[in-house]
């Protein structure tokens, strides 16, 4: 979500005439685009913010956007005076009043809902993955998250406007959609007429435009995943074969502390339905460890499920309280070590189950669509259907959706050869 941010504001600014720059030193204006869901990623705005501060040119104007304004508040201001804005995530629209009024400060963190979409200009040029974010917010109110007071209530974007969105993407270069939402499985829109849309409509009308060639959505929350968009899967050949739909723990009892309520029967159940409707899929999920109470027979519950789902494309994190949350003054906090212990043995252990997964691709050939040079400039990097990195010689006017061969892997990515 936060990379789509990143380009509507940067899309925004284009159009009113202003090129980007990385260097600091060069910018007019420079805008920290934040994360708030994990304590780390605060506490980087303000020691970045502190080094911007020092570096810029002293007439460019500088502040925050995103979860760490709203959380933050004013309090950014006083923690650096001279900042010149402070935009919640639902205002990043509003960031053209600094421009034409220097000397304000302009601060606004208000949940208003989904203005912000109607009101940015179309990007002239998609990239060829384009995020189209088809609802904000989240209801399920997990303990330890702060979602939903950064980004606020769930709310859903017209159908009409979410496919206006794509088909402007389809148009202008895009060639895999990737739908977003905090909790986009539960995408539900009705119109004035009383019809009602989910997400698995989005996907039919998306599998009709020709320039799309891959869809897929994320982050996925258990208890929503219908029939109908399990159906999409055995249906939808241009729907990818992987999806993200975090578990977070495989201990019922820390689910419960969670307020995440599946059961791990509910949860399996639906696994073995999205494979029973579409056999190479592969799910990712996050998770969470140390959360506050988690024992260490919780703790071997998690590395069980990860196990017996093998999934691929994990993310683990160690727990972080984080304010205006419900687990942030829950008793039996886990100490950091414990934490890290439990971390790095279920990073171990998820970084097996990629490899096998990797390894067992090898001889196979799968469609990939190009992402681009990498660094060296000596090879292309490709993403697979199942979203891992594969890499091949670099060569000049390589498709941008690719049969490739996979003739080696590691834990990290895969090595192909283009077939031609
Ligand atoms: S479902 Fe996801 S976004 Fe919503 S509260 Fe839970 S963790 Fe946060």
């Amino acid at each position: 979500m936060n990379v789509y941010d990143g380009w509507r504001i940067a899309a925004m600014l284009t159009h009113r005439g202003m090129v980007q720059t990385q260097n600091v030193s060069d910018a007019d204006i420079i805008i920290l685009n934040t994360c708030a869901v994990r304590a780390k990623a605060t506490d980087k705005v303000f020691s970045a913010l502190g080094r911007i501060r020092r570096a810029k040119k002293p007439s460019a104007l500088f502040g925050i956007v995103g979860c760490v304004a709203r959380e933050a508040g004013a309090t950014a201001f006083r923690r650096i005076p001279d900042l010149n804005f402070v935009l919640g995530p639902q205002s990043y629209h509003k960031l053209p009043e600094i421009i034409e009024n220097p000397d304000a400060k302009l601060f606004n963190i208000d949940l208003g809902g989904l203005e912000k979409f109607d009101s940015l200009p179309q990007m002239e040029r998609s990239p060829r993955i384009a995020y189209i974010p088809i609802q904000e917010g989240c209801n399920h109110c997990c303990t330890y998250c702060i979602v939903p007071y950064t980004r606020g209530r769930e709310l859903s974007r017209p159908f009409d406007a979410c496919m206006r969105d794509t088909i402007h993407a389809a148009k202008t270069g895009a060639i895999e959609i990737c739908f977003l939402g905090q909790n986009v499985n539960g995408y539900k829109y009705t119109d004035e007429n009383g019809n009602i849309y989910r997400l698995s409509d989005l996907i039919r009308e998306t599998a009709k435009i020709p320039e799309i060639m891959r869809i897929r959505f994320t982050s996925s929350y258990p208890t929503e995943m219908t029939d109908d968009l399990i159906d999409m899967f055995r249906t939808e050949p241009k729907l990818l074969p992987f999806l993200n739909m975090p578990i977070q723990s495989g201990a019922p009892e820390i689910l419960k502390r969670m307020n995440r309520p599946y059961s791990l029967e509910l949860y399996c159940d639906i696994i073995n339905k999205l494979r029973i409707a579409r056999p190479d899929i592969q799910i990712s999920s996050d998770f969470i460890v140390g959360f506050p109470g988690e024992t260490d027979s919780d703790f071997e519950q998690t590395m069980k499920i990860a196990q017996q789902i093998k999934y691929i494309n994990s993310y683990s994190f160690k727990y972080s309280p984080r304010p205006h949350t419900a687990a942030a003054i829950m008793p039996n906090q886990i100490q950091e070590n414990i934490k890290a212990q439990r971390l790095a043995a279920l990073d171990n252990c998820l970084n097996e189950i990629q490899r096998d997964f990797n390894e067992s691709c090898v001889d196979k050939t799968l469609e990939c669509l190009l992402e681009g040079p990498d660094k060296t400039g000596n090879h292309l990097i490709y993403r697979t259907p199942f979203m891992q990195q594969c890499i091949v010689a670099h060569r000049e006017n390589a498709p941008e959706l690719a049969k490739i061969k996979i003739t080696a892997a590691n834990k990290a990515s895969l090595r192909g050869k283009i077939i031609d």
